[in-house]
């Protein structure tokens, strides 16, 4: 397998902060190109990847698989022995082959697995922890998207949410992105809901399933788990402490393995939602092309970027529309 494959650095429109880190001016992403097929991942060091161990990961396989790159399922299955641990590198690999194999037959991704684009939901638009009136004014600036999604976990939530409910009356999705303990989420929780808040994130440290459940046994509103799902098989351990999950590619692996939570999760009565990391149109395209299957989607990573190096899916009214070109159908965009 001949992987080419090259770093591009995504200029923010706005530094980014979350509880737990800051992304002031750049955010790294890696892409890869595999006959034809082009993928991307964005890494993410809380989940023990950089764009560096990504780059490890694809010199390794480069000189060690073949095969029938057709049989997507065969090629990602014989990647566990290879990279067992490195799923951001697995997704841009997969990503790629999807693309490929798209643009072999000719059909766009969704057409690919029988889905309908006209089904997509509206995606949120995300709004960074900053000072209230610089968040005041992001909500200004988000006036093309109907839906909300606001990044909390500080010692003023209450203070941001109140302010934000100044300037607009639009759902508010809260991601507290693991910063509460779980008594404290009640509390905190208690105080947003009035707010016209109608979803929590991970309020609580990933690996404290049963903090979740109490916070979710507590709670009036929805509560998701992100941070706490990574893959398929995490999800029967988070059944009855979360009524849904966020899925990434970056943290699963790739499309093949993103289907397969939605199909584990619906098994076990969890709502989905797919969520994205700082990426360009081509992972947030990749993944939108799921969004038939999902309740949320979260796909807003492009629009925080300034110097996006593709065009692909698009928004109406916040309504994700997938393009129609073969594979993941992104176009570069002439510099
Ligand atoms: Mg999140």
């Amino acid at each position: 397998m001949n992987i080419q494959h090259h770093i591009t650095d995504l200029k923010l429109v706005h530094p980014f902060k979350i509880a737990r880190r800051a992304v002031d001016e750049f955010r790294q992403v890696i892409s890869v190109e595999i006959d034809g097929g082009l993928g991307e991942t964005a890494p993410a060091r809380f989940y023990g990847e950089t764009v560096e161990t990504v780059q490890v990961a694809f010199d390794i396989l480069d000189t060690g698989l073949d095969g029938n790159l057709d049989a997507i399922e065969s090629v990602m299955s014989e990647l566990e022995s290879v990279l067992g641990h490195n799923y951001a590198a697995k997704s841009a690999i997969d990503m790629a082959l999807h693309d490929r194999l798209g643009k072999k037959l000719g059909v766009p991704l969704y057409q690919l697995w029988g889905l309908d684009p006209k089904e997509t939901p509206l995606t949120t638009f995300t709004i960074g922890i900053d000072e209230p009136e610089i968040m005041q004014q992001k909500v200004h600036e988000a006036e093309a998207y109907p839906l909300l999604k606001v990044k909390l976990g500080t010692d003023r939530d209450l203070e941001l949410i109140r302010a934000l409910r100044e300037v607009t009356d639009k759902p508010i999705y809260v991601d507290a992105n693991t910063a509460w303990t779980p008594k404290e989420a009640v509390g905190k929780i208690r105080e947003l809901a009035p707010y016209g808040v109608e979803l929590i994130e991970q309020p609580t440290k990933p690996d404290d399933l049963e903090g979740l459940k109490f916070v979710r046994e507590h709670s009036e509103l929805p509560i998701f788990a992100d941070e706490s799902v990574k893959r398929a098989a995490d999800i029967p351990s988070l059944v009855g402490c979360v009524d849904g999950i966020n899925i990434k590619l970056v943290k699963c692996g790739g499309l093949l393995e993103a289907m397969r939570i939605i199909h584990i999760a619906r098994a076990h009565g969890l709502q989905v939602m797919i969520g994205c990391m700082i990426e360009s149109s081509l992972g947030i395209t990749a993944a939108a092309h799921l969004t038939p299957l999902v309740d949320y989607a979260d796909l807003d990573g492009h629009l925080l970027v300034a110097n996006d190096p593709y065009r692909g899916v698009t928004l109406e009214e916040g309504k994700l529309i997938l393009p129609d070109l073969p594979g993941i159908g992104v176009v570069p965009i002439e510099k």
